[in-house]
Formats: structure tokens, sequence, C-alpha cells
């Protein structure tokens, strides 16, 4: 035994810990209880919950939660050969009082609360969504899962299927670093906790329900194929982005990673990263959704958004909490990666894939609610490098077969704006059916040298001059 003092002092988590302790350190055996199947690991699973426990009821200011999470995140033989290390948070420095005074008199009660009392508040655990499914969590409960997070408590203990999920044991990292995405990801978490304290005593906001639900479907290609409805072109909205638009009833696309939550726990910053940040309590889906297939889709409805940011990537910052607290439906759809091989999006295989999962996504809100619109835009444009134009088309196809109204927003790219809306004129009053679309766009696309020309083509078929193969083919290359 060492006469060593502990530096983690009345933080410290670990059950072994070999140094001493200015008081009774040791706790009576505490037998975790038995983990049910199926369901999310809860903090009191744990070997050492009570340790986690008695270190977190302690914990009143910033400095003290720099020690315990330094308690946490100090491996076992490093705090043997004393390389211990306890840091303010890179990602703390250009706070400005307002947000600590909020870290210390909001952010660390709430936490407390919500994790002393989780086995109460998240009982019966969620369940994990392996197949398809709903799960629902009060705000709450999400709450509860996002202060979990927040304090570590789910990086200690893996889940066996690591593999199948995204990396949520990395969630408190943030902290450690200095970077403007780390740095950004920790004021919307502080102003999140600002907005819900407001609320905390507020027990119909509390209690309302947040619903995170797994969907597949498999799209008919042969009804598809064959369906005489119309192409209505979806509209196209160059100002706004996806989360800006304030349809009071809405669905709105995630570009999603087929690992929910893509790199938003290690510094990603794009479309489904933002949103993530700006709406914490997507946050649950991580632990509670597996890597999506070429089927599925995953639907959340009533996310708040709570904060809003500026720019992407490095130039990420913070801009403002919201005032009005607006919620909306969003549909998570991972696009192909296309940058690899960018001619192989249009081959037959890969376009099903993508119709498959659009249909997924646009058919996960319920038959009486079809007039809602589906707010897409530029899905798997960005770094997964696909073509805009087709993935324009792609979706108004399905949503056309589905008859959802369709708005694509192509942010201030005025050359989208402008091509969509020729696109528009043309077909618009004259609409062409799915089938006969279909033949031409396959047939457009095998001749790579048309696609810049796919929404502006005069052999785009309509109801009156519907598509003859022959035309085509003496058309090719010379549009201009
Ligand atoms: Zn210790």
């Amino acid at each position: 035994m060492t006469s060593t003092l502990c530096q983690f002092g009345q933080f410290c988590i670990s059950k072994d810990c070999p140094f001493q302790h200015s008081y009774s350190f040791k706790l009576e055996d505490y037998q975790p209880p038995k983990q049910p199947r199926m369901t999310i690991d809860l903090p009191c699973y744990l070997a050492e919950w009570k340790y986690l426990e008695r270190a977190i009821l302690n914990i009143k200011t910033i400095e003290d939660l720099q020690k315990y999470m330094a308690s946490i995140f100090t491996n076992e033989k490093d705090k043997r050969e004393k390389k211990i290390c306890i840091k303010t948070f890179p990602s703390f420095k250009n706070l400005n009082e307002k947000e600590k005074n909020i870290v210390q008199n909001e952010l660390i009660p709430l936490c407390k609360e919500m994790i002393i009392n989780h086995q109460n508040i998240l009982l019966p655990p969620p369940v994990i969504l392996y197949k398809e499914g709903k799960v629902m969590f009060t705000r709450k409960q999400s709450l509860c899962v996002i202060s979990c997070l927040l304090f570590g408590l789910y990086s200690i203990k893996l889940r066996k299927d690591e593999r199948k999920f995204n990396g949520y044991s990395q969630f408190p990292f943030f902290l450690f670093c200095e970077d403007s995405v780390s740095i950004t990801m920790t004021q919307c978490i502080i102003h999140y906790f600002h907005l819900i304290f407001k609320e905390v005593s507020n027990d119909k906001f509390m209690n309302e329900i947040i619903e995170i639900e797994r969907h597949s479907s498999q799209l008919s290609l042969k009804e598809l194929l064959n369906s005489n409805k119309k192409i209505i072109p979806g509209d196209v909205d160059n100002i706004h982005g996806i989360m800006e638009i304030n349809e009071t009833e809405n669905l709105k696309a995630d570009f999603a990673n087929k690992y929910i939550g893509g790199g938003v726990l290690h510094g990603g910053c794009v479309q489904e990263e933002i949103m993530f940040m700006e709406c914490p309590e997507m946050f649950v889906s991580m632990i509670t959704n597996p890597v999506m297939d070429d089927q599925t889709t995953i639907l959340f409805k009533n996310i708040i958004r709570y904060v809003k940011l500026e720019g992407y990537g490095r130039r990420i910052k913070f801009s403002k909490e919201f005032e009005q607290l607006i919620s909306n439906n969003i549909v998570a759809l991972d696009a192909l990666v296309a940058y690899v091989n960018p001619s192989e999006q249009y081959n037959e295989r890969q376009t099903i894939r993508e119709l498959n999962k659009i249909f997924s996504g646009v058919k996960c809100l319920s038959e009486e609610d079809h007039l809602i619109p589906f707010i897409s835009g530029k899905w798997g444009c960005g770094v997964f490098g696909g073509d805009w134009r087709y993935k324009y088309l792609l979706q108004t196809i399905i949503c056309s077969f589905v008859e959802r109204p369709f708005i694509f927003t192509s942010f201030h790219d005025n050359e989208a704006q402008s091509e969509i809306e020729q696109f528009k004129t043309k077909i618009e009053n004259d609409n062409p059916s799915i089938h006969d679309f279909i033949l031409w766009l396959t047939s457009f696309c095998s001749n790579h040298e048309n696609l810049p020309y796919l929404l502006t083509s005069p052999t785009i078929p309509t109801a009156s001059h519907p598509f003859k193969p022959q035309e085509e083919n003496n058309n090719k290359c010379t549009i201009v």
C-alpha cells in the first residue's frame, strides 16, 4: 500500500485505486442489476457504478468536473505511474462568463440529477432497434441519456457488438479538443442545457414524446417502372437551408452516414453533424440504432432545433439560441459513396439502391400525412461525390410515385436553381408518366457526355412528346 494521496480525491472513480484517500474510500460490494438483453446499457450496470455515483454527487464546480473527467479518462497504468494530468478543458477556453455560469449553475446540477436518478427515469431501459420498430423518449429521458453521455458514462464499458454502432463512447472527447468544431459542439451542448433548464419544471414540455423509428421498405421496381402516375417536379428553394424551412409540418432529410450521426463525435462537420449539434436530442439515436442497411432509414419525430450554427467544416461557429422552440420530423437516409467511381452511380444496381433508400425515407410517415413535403437537397453530393442533378431526379421520381410534395434546397447555387426552374417549366402542365420518364433517364444517362444536360435537354419527355428511343440516339451530344 502506497501512502501517496490520490490526486483525484473525492472524484476518484477507480474501485481498485492504489492511492490513499482522506476518507474511507472502499464502498460496500455492489451487485450491478442484471442487464436485460436488447436494451441500451445503463450506467447502473457498470461494476464501478457506486464509485461513479459518489464522485458525481461531489461535483459542484467546473474544476470538480475536470477532475472527475480526468479520473475517468486516465488509464490504470498511467495512474500507477503517476502520469496524471488534470487540466482545464481546452474547449472551454473561449467560453464567455454567461456560458461558464450555465455550466456551473445549470448544466452540472441538471446532469447530476438526471444521472443519479437514471434508473427511474429510464425505466424500463429503452430497447435497441436491431430491426424495424419504434422507440419513444420523453424530452426528460433524452436529457437523461445526454447527461450520461456527457459525463463519460458510455465511454467506460463498450457494448459487445461495438462494430455495429457509431462510436458513441467518444462522446465527451470534444471537451478535450481545441479545434473550432469541438468548441462549437461544446457551446451547443451548453446552450441546450440552458434552454432545457428553463423548461425543466414545465411537465408538459418535459413529457413531450420524441419518437425514433427504424424503417425498412422494399420498393416494388415493377410497380415503379409501370407507373402511369405523373412526374411532379420538386420545387427549388435557393435561399433557405433544410433546417431553415419552417413549414409547420415537414419531413426533413438528414444526409446521413450509415452509422447514424456520422463523424459528429470526431470532428466531422457537414450537414448531418451540424443537424446533431443543433438538435442534441438526436444523439439518443446513436445508442439505439445500429448501422443501417440498404433498405433502412431512421425517422425522428418531434425533434427541436435548439441552437443555430453558421458555416460548416472548420469555419463552423455558434450563432444563437432559439427563443421559440420548433419541432421537426427528420429522416436519416444514407447515400452511396460515389466519389471513388463517380460514373457507377448511374448503373442499374446503384440507381435501384438509391431509389429504394429514398422510398424508405419518404414512405416513413403514415398515409394520411402524404401532404407533408419532403425537404431535401443535394443528398450524397458533398463529400460523398454524388451528381446533384441525378439525385434531384431520383428524389423527384420517388416523391411523384408516393405522391409526396418535394422541396429541393439548392442553397445559393444559382445554376442549380435556374436548371431546376427550366426543368419544371418544361414539364409542368404536360407531365410525363413515371414509366416514360425512367425509360428516357436510363437511356440518356447511358451516354455520360449527356449528364450536364440532365435537367435542360430538349429530349426530356413530356405527356404530349413521350420518349422515343430513336430520337434520343440521334440527339446524342448535340445538346448545348
Ligand atoms: Zn483514488
